[in-house]
Parts: C-alpha cells; sequence; structure tokens
C-alpha cells in the first residue's frame, strides 16, 4: 500500500480530540442542556416542507444575515456566517494567516484558534496567561512588539478557564495589536459586556459567535462574526460558495425570533451554575469562577484524570484537560439541567470523599 505523505509542516501535528463516552449525564462539550422551544420545530418544519431541495441555497445567506445583523443593530454586510464559528475562525486565518505570517494567542485558551492557524501554515506565538488565568498585559505587549501578529485572539468567556475579559484589557490589546483582534465570543451571552459594542468600519476588531450554545442549536452546525464591511467582503471570496445549505440558513434565521426563551435559558444555567460552584466551596477542590456554562476545577484529594476515570464509572462524563499544558489535573464540567448536576455533584462527592 502506497501512504502518501502529508505536508512536511502537518507532520508533527496532532488532531483535536474531544473522547465521547457512552454515559448517562454528558457534561463535556459545553452544549445547551435543552432542546430550542417546540415552537421553532414547528416554524421550522413548516418552512422545510416548502424547500426547494433541487435548488443552490441563497449563496449570500442574505435572510440570516439580515436576521443576525438586526440582533445585533449592525448592518448585513458586517455579517459573515458559516458551518460553526469553527468554521469563521477557519476562513478568517485562511484569509489572514498562511505561510510567512504569525497569529498569537493567550494561553490556555481555546485550542482550535493556535491549530486552525498552524493547518494554514502560520506560526504561532502562545502567550502565557498569569497564573490565575487572567490576561498579563505586559505579556500582550512583548508579543506584539516582538513578533508583531497579523491576528490576535482572545477569548470572552474564555475556554476552558470560564474567565470574562474585563473590556478594559480588551481595549488595551487592541491598542497594542498591529494587526487584526479576534473576541471569541461563543460564550458571549454569559457575560455582562461584549465587545459586539467595539465594532465599527474604522477598527481591525472581529466578534465570533456561535448558534451551538445559548441558541441549543449545536446540531445545526451555525456560527458568524461581527466585524467591518470590507473584511466581510474579504472572507466573501474565501469561503466556499454555497457552504450555508439552505435549512441550516432557514434554522439559524428562525431560532432568533426567540430570544426571550434563549435568555431564559441562559439564566438558568447562570444559577444551576452558581449552584455548582456553592457545592464546589465545601469540597477538596479548586475552581476557577465562571462566566460561562461551564466550570473547571483541579480536585486536591486525586489525580484529575483519576477523578475523570471514577466519575465515567459514575456514569458522568466531564471534559479531561489534565493533560493539557498549563491545567495539570484539571477537567472541565458543563452545565446541564438540575437533574445532570445533580447526578454530577453527587457522583464527584462520593469520588472526592
Ligand atoms: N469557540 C469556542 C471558545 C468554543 O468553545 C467553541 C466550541 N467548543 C467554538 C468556538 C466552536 O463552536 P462551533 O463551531 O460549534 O460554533
Amino acid at each position: 500500500m502506497v501512504r502518501i505523505a502529508v505536508r512536511d509542516d502537518l507532520k508533527a501535528l496532532e488532531g483535536y480530540h474531544s473522547p465521547q463516552v457512552s454515559v448517562r449525564v454528558r457534561l463535556n462539550t459545553n452544549e445547551s442542556p435543552t432542546a430550542p422551544p417546540a415552537a421553532w420545530h414547528d416554524a421550522f418544519a413548516s418552512e422545510l416542507s416548502r424547500l426547494e431541495w433541487h435548488r443552490y441555497p441563497d449563496r449570500a445567506a442574505t435572510e440570516l444575515r439580515a436576521a443576525i445583523a438586526a440582533l445585533h443593530g449592525v448592518d448585513p454586510s458586517q455579517v459573515f456566517a458559516a458551518n460553526g464559528s469553527n468554521e469563521v475562525l477557519q476562513t478568517l486565518l485562511l484569509t489572514y494567516a498562511g505561510p510567512g505570517r504569525t497569529i498569537a494567542t493567550f494561553e490556555p485558551t481555546y485550542q482550535l484558534h493556535a491549530h486552525i492557524a498552524r493547518l494554514t501554515g502560520a506560526t504561532v506565538v502562545e502567550g502565557e496567561r498569569r497564573g490565575d488565568f487572567t490576561l498579563d498585559l505586559g505579556e500582550v505587549r512583548r508579543v506584539c512588539e516582538s513578533f508583531d501578529p497579523v491576528v490576535t485572539f482572545l477569548c470572552s468567556p474564555n475556554n476552558p478557564t470560564g474567565l470574562v475579559e474585563p473590556e478594559a484589557n480588551v481595549r488595551a490589546v487592541m491598542d497594542m495589536a498591529t494587526g487584526l483582534v479576534v473576541v471569541d465570543e461563543a460564550y458571549g451571552q454569559f457575560a455582562d459586556w461584549s465587545a459586539l459594542d467595539l465594532i465599527d468600519e474604522e477598527t481591525p476588531l472581529v466578534v465570533t459567535r456561535t448558534f451551538s450554545k445559548t441558541w441549543s442549536m449545536a446540531g445545526a452546525r451555525l456560527g458568524y462574526l461581527v466585524g467591518p464591511s470590507w473584511l466581510v467582503a474579504e472572507l466573501d471570496k474565501v469561503i466556499l460558495p454555497y457552504h450555508l445549505d439552505a435549512a441550516k440558513q432557514i434554522a439559524g434565521r428562525l431560532a432568533l425570533r426567540f430570544v426571550d426563551d434563549m435568555e431564559a435559558r441562559v439564566q438558568l444555567i447562570v444559577s444551576e451554575r452558581d449552584r455548582i460552584q456553592s457545592a464546589f466551596d465545601n469540597m477538596a477542590l479548586h475552581y476557577w469562577p465562571s462566566g460561562a456554562n461551564f466550570v473547571l476545577f483541579r480536585p486536591r484529594t486525586r489525580s484529575g484524570r483519576d477523578t475523570w476515570q471514577a466519575l465515567v464509572e459514575h456514569s458522568v462524563l466531564v471534559r479531561d484537560c489534565s493533560s493539557w499544558p498549563r491545567l495539570e489535573n484539571c477537567l472541565r464540567v458543563t452545565v446541564g439541567t438540575p437533574e445532570e448536576n445533580n447526578a454530577f455533584l453527587y457522583a464527584l462527592q462520593e469520588v472526592l470523599s
């Protein structure tokens, strides 16, 4: 058998893994624990029944973009949508990264920023956060001055730490960055402020968002960014034609009719998250106060890997971050339904006592 060698720069690359184990309580991928409202299902089914499957979808996703633009009070030309915010990030990096260019991340943060940048052939400079995982502006200055990154990533709330980036930090990074600043707000609705308010035509700043979390539509694979229209026009040249299928365009457009339901889900998740954190206060573990729908924690009495395995034996799956750089012994739990959270807390208590 002849195996064809991959590109030299990809040889050492590891794939992005999120192990799926068959368990009763799955709290490992930061999805919404509940489905979209019944009225959304009805509206979607009705529009789907009239869909012209023999035709290509609207290539510009005009109605979807208009609905997203209306949600954020921006012009549709400032919105770019794709198959999950991962594809938004990939399109950004295909457009602005690539060989001979440098992108900057501040670790630990969402692994796909660096991973996709490497896939484009770009050099990744991983700046360090402080020991408590807050952003170190001195380090940002060092990275920007030494490496002149074409794209600088922030993530707020940050995955996997859950920390919200204060507005002053984002503004400071925008002042220091010489290239584009990307603020990944996949969990943006959980935070008390959004960098969306800083978007304008003159500023090289984009904010990425997703339908996978608060909109309860991880199965649809839909995400978007808001940014200057000149940048969106460049992305439109890079993305494949007809990348957003017709059903997905309908699904996303209709989801935005149910903002109140989405906000009610966010409130419930926030109160459940606070309940989990209060329970953590009484357990043998350290955690990082979260502004998202997940909490990063570090058991004190058992190793992270051991704890993860013992939780799986109780049919509870959390994310094992314990072998990730800078996250020794850490696990990340997604906030689920009250029943799922009870099952998780009960199991964790058993496992750590
Ligand atoms: N950004 C962050 C910070 C995430 O945590 C995720 C999902 N794990 C994504 C982007 C990608 O989300 P999606 O592709 O489902 O929109």
